[in-house]
């Protein structure tokens, strides 16, 4: 349908010349595809809720031919255009996106706009947890074995830029969020990367089914020439992989696999794929956790499948350190070790932060609730937690919630949360802010949190 409309012969000569594209949406992502939109000669216009003087270098995008409409998302303008390519911030089910559909409005998301003119192969990872980590990982063993890749996408530089950039890499690693999957035309990864699927964004989905059924979009356009690497230990993924057409590569932290990546008895991972069988530690030297395990055997697959030696692989292992706000340890204080897990904004990655730590834990978690279930959550906080110190607006519900498993107080500040737990923790615990939730209550985003949560930790006494 899309082909039709816009007469695309392919997807390096995509006609945007002369087309009339809006941006919904202009965060960093925004601004940068009107920059790409622009160079490329099409008409564009740009609508947000926000003010125009709240929009970065809007001045810039005028004197490059952007025409602003802020203040609300304008439906007149949507409906008249050929293509919206829609932030991953705003949702598709908004009424004037719904509308500008139902007028024959191609609406896409950037990394498939990106997509649309990439040349080199795309390395696209998905999931609920562990995208960042897998995606940077994945571009360190390329670029490890000497090949030059863009990485991007959901984490750090859009998409689009890659586009800049193609002639001169080998490959481009990007991380996609579900967001980015929902508007999935002709995205095709080369390799596609399913690390598991838990609740998310249930403020964005009517069910859960919904989210998870949106990662398999992710498989949607590949052939058997292409890759899927994906959980076999996630029973959402095993359920629904009737459809994926590329060759799957399969590794799981909890049964043997025949032809993939597993686990043997001695704890260490085998790779074990078309007649090559190859170990490696189940644990980089800072990369630690059954999550870690995961998502180093996802980056194996993938980094072998592209022809990186097992020697480079073992390097990256060694030197890479992780990523802050992922279980990032920050300090001792009197016996008492102080971990930020600020990324950790939903259950699934709370309860791998808990089962991965083997002393007691005071836990900091809240913020702004994505709705979803919390009863694992709960069951884990019971076995593992001696307190909770509960903070934002889902502070309420957590005192509701986990009150019958364990302690729970409620903190009106960062500062006031770490002093609280400090409190209650005794010598050879673990304070670990893993909040569960997003960070927009009280912070600009999670990396503000976990930074100040270190801020305070340092601080203390
Ligand atoms: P994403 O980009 O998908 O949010 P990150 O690598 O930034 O993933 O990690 C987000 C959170 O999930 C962190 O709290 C991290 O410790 C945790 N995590 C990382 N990898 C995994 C995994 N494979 N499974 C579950 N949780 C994970």
């Amino acid at each position: 349908m899309i082909a039709e409309k816009m007469n695309i012969d392919d997807n390096r000569a995509y006609p945007i010349k002369g087309k009339n594209v809006v941006v919904v949406g202009m965060g960093a992502t925004g601004v940068s595809v009107c920059k790409f939109l622009c160079e490329r000669g099409a008409i564009v216009s740009a609508t947000d809720v926000k003010r125009k003087d709240e929009i970065e270098d809007s001045e810039a995008l005028e004197k490059m031919g952007v025409r602003f409409s802020t203040g609300k998302i304008d439906g007149n303008l949507l409906s008249t255009q050929d293509l919206a390519i829609v932030s991953p911030g705003v949702t598709l089910e908004l009424p004037e996106i719904k509308e500008a559909r139902r007028s024959g409005v191609t609406v896409i998301r950037d990394i498939e706009l990106a997509s649309w003119f990439l040349t080199k192969p795309i390395v696209a990872i998905a999931g609920t947890n562990g995208k960042s980590t897998v995606t940077t990982l994945i571009g360190e063993m390329l670029r490890q074995s000497g090949k030059e890749v863009f990485v991007g996408g959901n984490i750090g530089t859009p998409a689009v830029e890659g586009v800049r950039c193609d002639d001169e890499v080998d490959a481009h690693v990007l991380e996609l969020s579900s967001f980015h999957l929902e508007a999935v035309e002709r995205f095709n990864p080369k390799i596609g990367v399913l690390l598991n699927i838990t609740e998310d964004h249930m403020d964005r989905y009517d069910s859960f089914s919904d989210y998870a059924s949106t990662k398999f979009k992710l498989f949607m356009n590949q052939s058997h020439s292409d890759i899927a690497v994906v959980n076999a230990g996630d029973p959402v993924i095993t359920e629904d992989m009737g459809e994926v057409k590329g060759k799957v590569i399969p590794f799981s932290t909890k049964c043997f696999i025949e032809e993939g990546l597993y686990l043997n008895d001695e704890g260490n991972i085998v790779f074990d794929l078309d007649g090559v069988m190859e170990i490696y530690p189940s644990e980089g030297a800072y990369l630690k956790g059954l999550q870690n395990t995961e998502n180093i055997m996802a980056s194996i697959a993938v980094a072998r499948s592209m022809g990186v030696a097992q020697d480079s692989i073992l390097k990256v292992l060694e030197s890479f350190k992780g990523l802050p706000h992922r279980m990032e340890c920050v300090r001792e204080v009197d016996g008492v070790s102080f971990i930020n897990d600020s990324k950790a904004t939903n259950a699934g990655a709370v309860i791998k932060a808990l089962c991965g730590i083997t002393s007691l834990v005071v836990l900091i978690a809240g913020g702004r609730d994505k709705g979803g279930e919390i009863g694992e959550l709960k069951e884990t906080i019971g076995r593992k937690v001696k307190c909770v110190v509960a903070i934002g607006e889902a502070g309420k519900r957590f005192k509701d919630e986990f009150s019958d498993v364990t302690e729970v107080i409620n903190a009106g500040t960062m500062e006031d949360a770490v002093r609280k737990a400090k409190e209650m923790a005794k010598k050879g615990d673990v304070v670990l802010l893993s909040p569960a939730c997003a960070s927009f209550d009280m912070f600009n985003n999670f990396e503000e949190r976990g930074n100040e949560f270190k801020r305070v930790v340092q601080e203390l006494k």
